[in-house]
């Protein structure tokens, strides 16, 4: 049986010169792999209370949505901006290059729920820092942050001091 950083594949200069890619579709592509990630990343929460699961677009749709099936929670979506129908709540957020903006619909939360954020990857922690602005102005609380990915040299987990954060996998 493979550990399961041996699915992650590596991709040298991309996006750009010096940045290596951690990519996780070689995960999914590997139905031991997708079982490993998903069952790895819901044993690191077993012992976590929570009411619902938020993922943002796009990968941790793909997380996010089989871990609350199983713990059979609903599962609220995190959209890039102009995609939900309903009414949203936004938040603006930086990235490397420019910023971005995310959005999710106020009835995805009611004040009090005690959410779990999922997502592949915490690089800077700028997105869940974004992602964690959403979830409080709706009035949940944010019970942990739960990725596949931490990429430790970007310090992500210093930039959400204060909360909960579970990474199956850590990259230096
Ligand atoms: P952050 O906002 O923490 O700097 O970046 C995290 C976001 O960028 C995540 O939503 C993730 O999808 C994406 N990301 C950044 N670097 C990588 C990478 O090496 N691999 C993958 N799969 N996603 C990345």
């Amino acid at each position: 049986m493979k550990k399961l950083e041996e699915y992650v594949r590596s991709i040298p200069d991309f996006p750009q010169e010096g940045i290596i890619f951690r990519d996780v579709t070689s995960v999914l592509e590997d139905a031991d792999g997708m079982h490993l990630a998903i069952d790895t990343m819901q044993d690191l929460v077993k012992d976590l209370e929570f009411d619902v699961v938020v993922g943002a677009e796009s990968r941790g749709f793909i997380f996010g949505a089989p871990i609350a099936y199983n713990l059979h929670k609903p599962f609220a979506l995190i959209r890039k901006k102009g995609k939900l129908p309903c009414e949203t709540v936004s938040q603006e957020y930086s990235l490397e290059y420019g910023t971005a903006v995310i959005e999710m619909h106020k009835t995805s939360i009611k004040p009090g729920q005690k959410v779990l954020i999922v997502d592949d990857l915490i690089a800077t922690g700028g997105t869940t820092q974004a992602m964690i602005s959403l979830v409080e102005r709706l009035g949940g609380e944010v019970a942990g942050v739960l990725v596949l990915i931490e990429l430790a040299g970007l310090k992500g987990r210093e930039a959400i001091a204060g909360y909960r954060l579970d990474s199956a996998i850590v990259y230096e």
